[in-house]
């Protein structure tokens, strides 16, 4: 069965709230999304990336503006071998130093070791002053990235 996630990632791809924080985002997560499935954080070892699901619809460099679909995979290979310590990577289209987190992605996505995550929240999408509430509840800006399996 296919399903929606709406996820908040802080902007600070390294970072983690407090459980108390954590728990106060998902306080109000529930007060936005009555409906919503299932609403939880989730605190994790490693960066990880999280991305759009079937909505992926590219990548591309910030520095030049070039389609970085044709080097993405293999910089995201390298950088995970690495744990995704570093995001860091060359960019071979202009030969930039571009940080994966901040490539232009044709839908949001984001790097993070600690996201907020709505299943089937079964709402509107959120408006930019609610985003900004999450934040604050967090404790840093955070991006946010809908996701469709
Ligand atoms: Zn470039």
């Amino acid at each position: 069965m296919s399903f929606t996630l709406l996820r908040y990632i802080p902007a600070d791809p390294h970072w983690q709230p407090t459980p108390e924080a954590a728990a106060r985002a998902v306080s109000l997560l529930e007060t936005m999304a009555l409906k919503a499935d299932e609403i939880k954080s989730r605190f994790e070892d490693k960066v990880r990336f999280f991305d759009p699901g079937e909505n992926w619809s590219g990548v591309e460099c910030y520095a030049c503006g070039a389609d970085a679909s044709g080097w993405w995979g293999r910089a995201m290979d390298a950088a995970y071998a690495a744990g995704f310590r570093d995001l860091e990577t060359p960019a071979p289209c202009c030969g930039k130093t571009v940080s994966l987190n901040e490539l232009r992605y044709g839908l949001p996505a984001a790097f993070g070791r600690f996201a907020l995550e709505v299943r089937n929240p079964e709402t509107a999408d959120p408006t930019e002053e609610q985003d900004r509430a999450v934040g604050e509840y967090v404790g840093m800006p955070v991006r946010k990235v809908w996701a469709h399996y």
